[in-house]
């Protein structure tokens, strides 16, 4: 109840002074700009910093790194009387919220080592004098997991602690226009008092309104790992494309013109898992293109492990969907496959997922039904001993489980209450996340979608 009452006045204190006091822990590239884009904002900023030559530095004007505009901009005289430098040791002020912008080094495994973000935590916690709840905004990137165990370990102060997950996509060099006008804001939280509190004062910073991305600590600790590894490997792709270009003698700067276009048939955005890609291009190209690499030296390109990994997928969903269906001594199962072509709108069967599946269902002598509006006949070519249904309605009846496998629009809009009457088991996998999750459960369903929730 206190813990409570503490938050509603913390959010009150925030809502009546749209210029707050804010603690930065860390005056490097991200605690800088960010200090700078507070201030800019009219908070008053306390910097602080562990390394004392920095401060020294920073106390006569001088960034102790070169990123474009920072200088002015925090140093600008209006700013200036806003923000304040200290070291560790000396007084930091108590309030509100404090960002902590901290190193967050790999170990020699590729380990992300958080104990900068947990001294610098520890330093927080020892600076309260009073009751008062405080929120901790993480910018440090930390790997997934980190601060979930972190907000249960704050749970045993005195005081009433939050973590806010607010990772950085600045990069350096662009530092400044990158956390004003292009920076995606992602904020991973357990307590949503707080993540309100921290979107409200992003708020009183940002030129525009933003897209927000509020969700658990888990998925904001992936969406930077994913995106700056998304970024990687686009780069290391450009960099093998700018090779085999110079050995073909091709025009590197066209080809990515024309891996600019293809965004528009495929945005990021729009991207979705599955069970693995098949039909009669990608596979068949893709090991064409790995050839041609081979050909001039590249014998590991990305190309080749993407191969890989798209076999694997197969695999492994097929390796999961046995495991959960497996027959026991006494009774076989039976199970549902909900599309047999490799993608919907076609009955191209080729390398599609469907056929590792019922491949490995046949080895643990599991009874397949199945049932695809167009790609039936196609199916029936490679597998004649699949029970092949009329409609999605009979081929659900009496399975143990009901595998989506295409993502054809008659599948999302099956009458579920007449699925789970005609089943034996209620049990979906669905590898297409066509359902909505809270609606399959609430039909009594066991769901298990592709990485979904
Ligand atoms: P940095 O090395 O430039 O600055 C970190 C600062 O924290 C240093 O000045 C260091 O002395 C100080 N520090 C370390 N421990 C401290 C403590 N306990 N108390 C007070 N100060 C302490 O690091 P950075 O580039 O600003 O990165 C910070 C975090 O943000 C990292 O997790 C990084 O991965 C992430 N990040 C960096 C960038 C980037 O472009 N540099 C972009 C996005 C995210």
């Amino acid at each position: 109840m206190v813990m409570k009452s503490g938050i509603a006045v913390l959010l009150l204190y925030i809502a009546m002074l749209p210029a707050s006091h804010v603690v930065v822990v860390g005056c490097g590239y991200v605690g800088l700009t960010l200090a700078a884009v507070l201030a800019s904002a009219d908070h008053m900023i306390t910097c602080v910093d562990s390394d004392a030559y920095k401060i020294q530095l920073l106390h006569t004007q001088q960034l102790p790194f070169y990123e474009p505009g920072l200088v002015e901009c925090l140093f600008d005289t209006a700013h200036k009387k806003r923000i304040t430098f200290c070291h560790t040791n000396d007084y930091i002020p108590p309030v509100p919220i404090y960002y902590v912008c901290v190193p967050t080094p790999v170990d020699n495994h590729g380990a992300c080592d958080d104990a900068y973000v947990r001294a610098a935590c520890a330093a927080i916690i020892d600076t309260q004098c009073a009751d008062d709840p405080i929120i901790i905004v993480i910018k440090s990137t930390v790997a997934p997991g980190t601060l979930r165990v972190l907000q249960q370990e704050l749970s045993a102060c005195a005081q009433r602690v939050d973590i806010v997950y607010n990772p950085e996509f600045m990069r350096e060099g662009t530092a400044l226009q990158d956390i004003y006008m292009r920076n995606p804001i992602v904020l991973g939280a357990q307590s949503q008092d707080a993540l309100r509190l921290v979107e409200q004062l992003l708020a009183t910073c940002l030129p525009t309104p933003t897209d927000i991305i509020k969700t658990d600590f888990e998925t904001a600790e992936l969406i930077k790992y994913a995106w700056n590894a998304f970024s990687a490997t686009r780069i290391a792709y450009v960099n093998e494309l700018a090779l085999l270009c110079r050995a073909l003698h091709a025009d590197i700067t066209q080809v990515i013109q024309g891996l600019a276009l293809s965004e528009q048939l495929l945005p990021t955005a729009h991207l979705k898992p599955g069970p693995g890609y098949g039909g009669s291009c990608l596979p068949k190209d893709t090991k064409a293109f790995a050839h041609i690499l081979e050909t001039f030296g590249l014998e590991r390109s990305i190309i080749h492990r993407t191969i890989e990994s798209n076999q694997q997928h197969k695999a492994t969903l097929a390796a999961d969907i046995v495991r959960s269906v497996a027959p026991t001594a006494r009774q076989a199962k039976m199970v549902a496959l909900l599309g047999l072509a490799f993608k919907a709108h076609t009955n191209d069967v080729r390398q599609s997922a469907a056929i590792d599946v019922i491949k490995l269902l046949r080895t643990h002598d599991v009874i397949i039904k199945a049932y695809d509006p167009c790609a039936m006949t196609s199916m029936r070519e490679l597998f004649e001993d699949v029970i092949y249904c009329t409609s999605a309605y009979q081929a659900v009846e009496d399975v143990d489980c009901i595998v989506v496998l295409t993502e054809w629009p008659e599948f999302k809009n099956l009458d579920l209450s007449i699925v789970a009457s005609v089943c034996k088991k209620k049990k979906i996998i669905d590898t297409r996340n066509i359902f909505n999750p809270a609606s399959v459960r609430a039909h009594g369903f066991e769901y298990l979608p592709m990485g979904a929730l």
